[in-house]
Parts: C-alpha cells; sequence; structure tokens
C-alpha cells in the first residue's frame, strides 16, 4: 500500500517536471512517505531525516509525507525536532502536494497540512499521474481508511473512516492499466471485503472485472470476518482471479482475537479456510500473525503455533506487538520484551519448516508462472500463490505467462521448465 502511495508522489511530481534522481546528494527535492503502523518504521524516519540533513543541497526541498504525520501531534513534534523540514503532508491532501511545492518555492514558507476530510471518497484518489514502478505488476485503490478499530491498531485513527471508490472509476483505471499492457493487478483496501458502492458489493465489483483478456487480478487486504462463501465461488470460477488470498488472522487464541475486537473465533477462522479449500484444493494461503499482544500467555501462543501447522501457510508476515498511543491495547498489562523476542523466534523457525515442506511438496507440479524479469536467457516469475520461480527460455519473456514444471526446491526458491 504504501509502495503505491510512493508512486503516487512520484507521479504528482513529475506531472511538475521533476524527475528521478539516484543519489539524494544530487536531488533538488527528497520526499519521505512514512508509516506508523509499528514502532520500528517510525523510529527509523527520524533516523532517515538526521542523514538525509547532513547530506542533502543546502538548497533542497525536504518533505514529510505518509500516515506517521497523521497521528495527534506528529506534525508539530516533526517540525520542531527538524525545522530543515519543508513541507508535511498527511494521508488525507496528497494531492496536493504538488500546489505546495509550488507555494513553498514561491513564499519559502513551510507548509503543514495533515487535515482530515472524511466525505471526500476520492482524497488522494485524485492523484491521475501515478508513476508505477513495478514493471507487469499495478496496484489499484479501491477504498481508502477502516473502520474496524482493532485495538492494537492506529491505522483507523490516521487514514479515517472507510470510503470506497465508485465501480466506474475503478473498472476505468484496470482497463486503461491492462491497455497498457499491466499483467497482474492488485485491488487495496484495508478490508476490501466490506467494499460498498450503491449496489455493487466487492464480489460484484470482482465479477465486473472479469474480461477474455489474460491477467491477474489480486486484491488485499481480506478481514476473516468479511470472507463469504460467495467469495470463494467466484474466485473458483474466475478465469482472472488469482486462486490465492491473504487473509490474516493475527492469533490463534480465541481470547486473544476478542481482546484484539477481531470478531471471529479460531474455529470460524478455520471455517473460512475450508470454505475457500473445498473449492479450491491447491489455493495459495497467506497471513499475518502477531505475537505478543498484551496479556498473550504461553498457552495462548502455542494456540498460534498450533493454528499455523493446521492451515499451512504458503506464507506468513510475522510481527512483534507494538504498542500505539491512543489505541485501546496500548493501556492494558503489556509483556517483557523478552518474551515477544523468544516467541517471534519459535513463530519464525516453525514457519520456515512449513514453507520448506510447502516448496518441497511443490516438486513434480506444474504451475502458471508470470515472468516480471529475464536476464541471459533466464526467466523469473511468481505463481499465482507467490511464490518465485526461476527457468531458462529462449522464446518466452517479461509479461508471458508460462506452465512451468517444478523440478528443484532450495527453501521458499523454486526452479522448473517449460512444459
Ligand atoms: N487491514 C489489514 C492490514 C493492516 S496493517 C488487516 O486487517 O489485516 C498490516 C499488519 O500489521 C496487520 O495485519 C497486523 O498484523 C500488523 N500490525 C498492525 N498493528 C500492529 C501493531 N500495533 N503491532 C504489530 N503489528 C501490527
Ligand atoms: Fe487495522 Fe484491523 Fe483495520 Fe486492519 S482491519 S487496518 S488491522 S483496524
Amino acid at each position: 500500500m504504501n509502495v503505491h502511495e510512493s508512486e503516487k508522489i512520484a507521479g504528482i511530481l513529475q506531472s511538475r517536471g521533476y524527475t528521478e534522481c539516484c543519489e539524494a546528494e544530487y536531488a533538488d527535492m527528497i520526499v519521505l512517505n512514512t508509516c506508523c503502523v509499528r514502532e520500528t518504521a517510525e523510529t527509523k524516519i527520524y533516523g532517515h531525516l538526521g542523514r538525509i540533513k547532513s547530506k542533502k543541497k543546502r538548497d533542497a526541498i525536504l518533505a514529510v509525507c505518509g500516515c506517521m504525520t497523521q497521528q495527534p501531534g506528529a506534525a508539530e513534534k516533526l517540525a520542531k525536532r527538524c525545522p530543515f523540514v519543508d513541507i508535511i503532508i498527511g494521508t488525507f491532501n496528497l494531492s496536493l502536494l504538488g500546489d505546495y511545492v509550488d507555494e513553498f518555492i514561491h513564499t519559502g514558507v513551510k507548509v503543514i497540512d495533515v487535515r482530515r476530510s472524511e466525505n471526500d471518497v476520492n482524497t488522494d484518489g485524485t492523484v491521475r499521474n501515478i508513476a508505477r514502478s513495478s514493471g507487469i505488476n499495478a496496484w489499484v485503490n479501491i477504498m481508502y481508511g477502516c473502520d474496524n478499530f482493532c485495538t492494537y491498531c492506529i491505522v483507523p485513527y490516521v487514514r479515517g473512516r472507510e470510503r470506497c471508490r465508485s465501480v466506474d472509476d475503478i473498472t476505468t483505471d484496470v482497463d486503461s492499466l491492462l491497455k497498457s499492457g499491466y499483467k497482474q493487478i492488485t485491488l487495496l483496501g484495508q478490508n476490501v471485503n466490506s467494499y460498498k458502492y450503491k449496489d455493487v458489493n466487492f464480489v460484484g465489483l470482482l465479477k465486473k472485472l472479469e474480461t477474455d483478456k489474460k491477467y491477474r487480478l489480486k486484491f488485499m487486504t481480506s478481514h476473516p470476518k468479511d470472507v463469504s462463501p460467495e467469495l470463494a465461488e467466484v474466485m473458483a470460477d474466475s478465469k482472472v482471479l488469482s486462486k490465492y488470498i491473504h487473509l490474516p488472522v493475527q492469533s490463534g487464541s480465541d481470547r486473544i482475537l476478542q481482546a484484539m475486537n477481531r470478531n471471529y473465533t479460531r474455529n470460524e477462522y478455520f471455517g473460512k479456510i475450508d470454505s475457500f479449500r473445498r473449492v479450491m484444493p491447491d489455493i495459495g494461503l497467506s497471513s499475518d500473525v502477531m505475537v505478543g499482544f498484551p496479556t498473550e500467555t504461553e498457552d495462548d501462543f502455542r494456540q498460534t503455533l498450533d493454528l499455523i501447522e493446521r492451515v499451512k501457510y504458503n506464507n506468513l508476515f510475522m510481527f512483534i506487538y507494538s504498542r500505539r498511543s491512543g489505541t485501546p491495547a496500548d493501556k492494558m498489562p503489556q509483556l517483557e520484551y523478552s518474551v515477544k523476542q523468544r516467541r517471534i523466534d519459535t513463530l519464525i523457525k516453525n514457519q520456515f519448516e512449513i514453507s520448506k515442506e510447502i516448496s518441497k511438496n511443490t516438486v513434480g507440479r506444474v504451475c502458471e508462472v508470470l515472468v516480471s524479469d529475464k536476464k541471459d536467457g533466464k526467466c523469473y516469475g511468481k505463481t499465482e500463490s507467490d511464490a518465485a520461480v526461476t527457468f531458462t527460455s529462449d522464446s518466452i519473456g517479461v509479461g508471458d505467462f508460462a506452465n512451468i514444471k517444478i523440478t528443484s526446491a532450495k527453501n521458499a526458491n523454486l526452479s522448473g521448465e517449460v512444459v
């Protein structure tokens, strides 16, 4: 999501005549796109700013964007601690960045805009020039914000309430991306399953994006409480939707899930996974899991280990719970850091073995690979479930789909040959 936001920032600046520069010391303008979902990302920003200050040209413009600036008091703190920052702009009015650059150049007066505009459906969606940077893959926002208020999460506070883009805007974007040759489109939203625009829900939107043209359609992120059996059926029947879903579970313990305000139990979660596997036995699955949520006991943690063992995710994003000011979990009894560290180490080790086993079991299978890079006759691409595959071919190139028989697996990397 943040990479896509950086593409929007680059697009705005390109439409004002700026071009990308490889080193901060040569740049006329430097933009730092920030994230505050976890504390580690946030502390890094101040370190980066210190380094940029010593490197940058004296008159280079320095701007800070992204959700970190949107926390109460954060923009003021940043302006005070780093007076050399010229523009601070939040997540709601990103489309105004170009105007603020012009304004700063003409007046030399610092600009801070972290105003919220909850009712404006488009907000940063009004950015028309997006400098897409990821080869054959393009991202399309279908909605902004989140209404779920999971007790650990800062997103609803810094990105506001849920706002959905219109079906027409989304289908127009996707059509034009396909015409430009993009082969994989990923629909973005904090909770895509609650998409609703007039009488069109998420499944309805997916149906509208079905075409005879060959491409890969993905979406993230899905909230387990909102995925429906209908979604599984539409995916199973679709010619374009990847047989892959990212379904963050966060914890395997019912007590913790309740304290997180996730609104599902582990059994309901297993039920959702079964409903996908019933109609797509080989579906790829990934998830986000957190350890060290306030009050998490050894038994709660064991239930998380048990859950990942049962589900067997192809890919797992694992996090240590991080306190976020203003969220309910920040006021709950906290765990020692050493406990959290030990738990994440165990989780990573267990998942490593699961991923290895999945890769090994892929040997001998035929997978559809979308090629994203090619060098010296070697093609690099990904399967529907995001596994990296390497194979050799003279005729197949970037943007092609190829049926590849997997011949060997080294950890998560697969090698194969053209069928
Ligand atoms: N809307 C998505 C993703 C939100 S942020 C969802 O609901 O899944 C991405 C991931 O960051 C979350 O899934 C969660 O695992 C993690 N995360 C969010 N807040 C966190 C916190 N305070 N500490 C640690 N990880 C967090
Ligand atoms: Fe955060 Fe929960 Fe919303 Fe995801 S669904 S963005 S974790 S509040």
